[in-house]
């Protein structure tokens, strides 16, 4: 394999962060500020990612030392079972062409963003990074987490061809500003903090969770995540995909009295079965990552709190 010199400073490099307007783009933008490189970003309507030639002009036009792949096509459980071309063709155009326009304008660094959803239902738990492809997937994502699997090997695929010193970061469920708090496409934290917010504002009695609220879910804050893959750009090296979670895990019963009490408001819960559980554990191991020498990260509750103050500022009404 390709040895590659660690550890990369960021300093006077050009950043390109695809997916600048999303959670985790607008996060590793803000992140980037105390780094002393300049971060470029593309808005949507000057360049549609899964359209091939205007990716490869624009990359080689403007010719990145660092490509953060960031943008996607993201949606919680009901979105991503309703919509399944859209999470596959949308991802799986987006990263083939970042990846390939990056590899045609000679970047020398690249981060692709996975998510945890691409290892097998039933992984062994907490889920390490060898658990990849050991089974089959949740049926509710698989098209989202075939797109993000076919990432991480295209990834791999131009270390192994070309010598890349490119990685790949598999986060856990994440949450925090710049949410997507629409009940239909959102995940749940987002979809929580709304639902109580209304319930508080409209004095009604109960809240629905969707299922049956004994799933446990792993939730990391979009900032703590920026932190880590601005570490992971300046020290990890290596074919191996890396987990990025926070260890905090909880049942989504608990994670609705938790959002309870940030808010403010205590409802009855009514567990509607007809909406689906989804995988029934996801915790991932961030062993690697740790022993690496990253680990800050905030208390739930903290961060609820600020997302619910994000919420608050820029949607609710
Ligand atoms: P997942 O981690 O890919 O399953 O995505 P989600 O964040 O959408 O859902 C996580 C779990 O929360 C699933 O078991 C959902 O059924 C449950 N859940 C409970 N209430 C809601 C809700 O209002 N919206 C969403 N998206 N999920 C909910």
């Amino acid at each position: 394999m390709e040895t590659f010199n660690l550890p990369h400073p960021l300093t006077y490099n050009r950043i390109f962060v695809a997916g600048h307007r999303g959670m985790v783009g607008a996060a590793v933008v803000r992140r980037l500020v105390a780094e002393s490189c300049e971060v470029l970003t593309a808005p949507r309507r000057e360049l549609d990612l899964t359209n091939q030639q205007a990716v490869q002009d624009w990359m080689l036009k403007n010719r990145p030392d660092v490509v953060v792949l960031a943008a996607a096509k993201v949606g919680g459980i009901h979105a991503n079972n309703t919509y399944p071309v859209d999470f596959l063709y949308q991802n799986l155009m987006i990263e083939a062409n970042v990846i390939h326009a990056a590899h045609l304008a000679d970047v020398p660094r690249l981060l692709f963003l996975g998510s945890s959803c691409i290892y097998p239902k039933h992984a062994p738990q907490p889920i390490s990074e060898d658990s990849l492809l050991t089974g089959p997937l949740e049926p509710t994502n698989e098209w989202y987490a075939i797109a993000k699997i076919a990432g991480i090997k295209l990834v791999q695929a131009y270390r192994k061809q070309y010598g890349r010193d490119w990685i790949s970061a598999m986060p856990t469920n994440l949450y925090g500003p710049g949410d997507n708090y629409d009940l239909a496409s959102s995940h749940v934290l987002p979809a929580l903090l709304r639902k109580f917010h209304e319930a508080k504002q409209n004095g009604s009695p109960e809240v629905v969770v969707w299922g049956s609220g004994t799933p446990l879910r792993e939730f990391l804050h979009c900032d703590d995540l920026a932190d880590a893959l601005v570490f992971l750009l300046k020290t990890y090296s290596d074919d191996a995909h890396i987990n990025v979670g926070s260890g905090v895990e909880l049942s989504i019963r608990e994670l609705a009295e938790t959002i309870a009490q940030v808010v403010g408001y205590e409802a009855k819960l009514t567990f509607d079965a007809s909406k689906p559980d989804g995988t029934p554990r996801k915790l991932m191991d961030s062993g690697r990552l740790h022993a690496l020498g990253w680990n800050r990260v905030r208390v739930l509750r903290d961060g609820i709190a600020g997302a619910y103050e994000d919420y608050l500022s820029r949607v609710a009404e």
